[in-house]
């Protein structure tokens, strides 16, 4: 039997990517469901490859464009996001890649879970906002969550056969992004281009800005914590700027696992898709003559502060991710649109978490979905009065 796969966010890096290793391994995988938010052209070129059952554009306007170039096809057509959150009902759906970027992943992922279905994880806000609702429903469905983020998927790899041993220390590698070892007076005057230009992996604008500002190590850690169920500060993060060592775990008796490859999420996405078997790739191998040196630093915590608020974060608990994560989806988006310089990223973050005024220890769904989009104003407001 086939696996039926859903993507959340087809169109996206993460998207394409996944859609590449269905394409070499059509004997095991077939694709259920696409989804899609603004690119209907590459929606309905990936529809019309795949033959999904069925697809979705969130993006409403979009919906006649696309439900004509497939009339001819046997392809359900639907529109809204809502819609994308209502086909994860679908009975013949066995593994949901939520690959949507940022809040927008939560609704769904929660359907799918609610649904029984394998969730393959690389949306990491879902975890960052929600971390507690998605693993209490995951357990009470008995849902497998299986990561896709590299350093998740590494940390996962190395625990396979440790069930019965506790693990000591998650370490999470970081890049440091492309403006490892700057400082901040050169971080005052980096345009957006500058940003965008990871070194070592090609990703969506939003998850390549994260990496610069190292929000996205932040967002990891809080990630890790809720998919390996580990305390705050067993998680470190080593920066490692050729992005070989995907990540490591430590047990107690001092023994490191690492998981180890070239950088490219195709064999993350794949081994989501094919666990608990490793399959075959076409992906380029490993050439140790190529690395005659790997080399592992401390994060620089100053001159990157975001990674220390996801901290913050993450041990406040509560809704406090959450209104982080809030502020960095506007402060990413504002900086894209040039409406704040880079350095504004962390300040306006650490604004709104220190003045949020709506912390809460147990929120519910609801709560956190009034969080969200409180803080969304909050920050645009911030963002408001600063360009005034
Ligand atoms: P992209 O920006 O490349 O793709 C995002 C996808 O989500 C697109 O299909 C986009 O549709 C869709 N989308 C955007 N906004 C919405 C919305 N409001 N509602 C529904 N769908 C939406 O992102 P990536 O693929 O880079 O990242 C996706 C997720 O995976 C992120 O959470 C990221 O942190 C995580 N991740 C990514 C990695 C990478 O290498 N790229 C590595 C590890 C994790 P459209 O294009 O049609 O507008
Ligand atoms: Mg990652």
């Amino acid at each position: 039997m086939k696996k039926r796969i859903a993507i959340l966010g087809s169109t996206g890096s993460i998207g394409v990517q996944a859609l590449n290793v269905i394409r070499n391994h059509k004997e095991l995988f077939e694709v259920e469901v696409l989804t899609a938010h603004s690119n209907y052209t590459r929606l309905i070129e990936q529809a019309i490859e795949f033959k999904p059952n069925t697809v979705v554009i969130t993006q409403k306007e979009y919906y006649s464009k696309v439900q004509e170039a497939l009339s001819k096809y046997d392809i359900k057509v639907f529109a809204g996001e809502d819609s994308m959150a209502d086909v994860m009902e679908m009975t013949t759906i066995d593994i949901v890649l939520t690959a949507v970027v940022g809040f927008a992943g939560l609704k769904p992922t929660l359907r799918a879970i609610e649904n029984g279905k394998t969730i393959a994880l690389a949306n990491k806000e879902t975890m960052v906002v929600a971390g507690k609702l998605v693993t209490d429903l995951a357990r009470e469905k008995n849902v497998a969550i299986l990561p896709v983020d590299s350093e998740h998927s590494a940390i996962f790899q190395c625990l396979a056969g440790e069930t019965f041993n506790a693990i000591d220390r998650l370490l999470l590698t970081a890049s440091g992004g492309p403006f490892f070892g700057k400082t901040l007076d050169y971080l005052k005057g980096v345009t957006v281009a500058d940003a965008l230009k990871h070194p070592n992996w090609v990703m969506g604008r939003k998850v390549t800005i994260d990496s610069a500002t190292l929000m996205n190590k932040g967002l990891e850690v809080i990630e890790a914590k809720w998919l390996f169920n580990v305390r705050p500060e067993q998680i470190e993060v080593v920066v490692h700027p050729q992005s070989i060592v995907h990540s490591l775990v430590e047990f107690q008796d001092g023994s490191i696992k690492a998981q180890l490859g070239l950088p490219s999420m195709e064999l993350p996405i794949q081994y989501a898709f094919s666990y608990p078997l490793r399959i075959s790739s076409n992906l380029p191998k490993f050439n140790f003559a190529n690395y005659s040196q790997l080399s592992f630093y401390e994060p620089d915590r100053k001159t990157f502060p975001c990674l220390d608020l996801a901290y913050t974060a993450m041990n406040r608990g509560g809704n406090m991710p959450c209104i982080m994560n809030a502020a960095n989806e506007i402060a990413v988006q504002s900086f894209i649109e040039e409406k704040i310089a880079f350095v504004d990223i962390p300040n306006l973050i650490g604004n709104i978490m220190d003045n949020s005024g709506c912390f809460m220890e147990n929120p519910t769904l609801e709560d956190l979905l009034k969080t969200d989009s409180e803080m969304r104003i909050k920050a645009q407001e911030w963002i408001d009065n600063k360009r005034n």
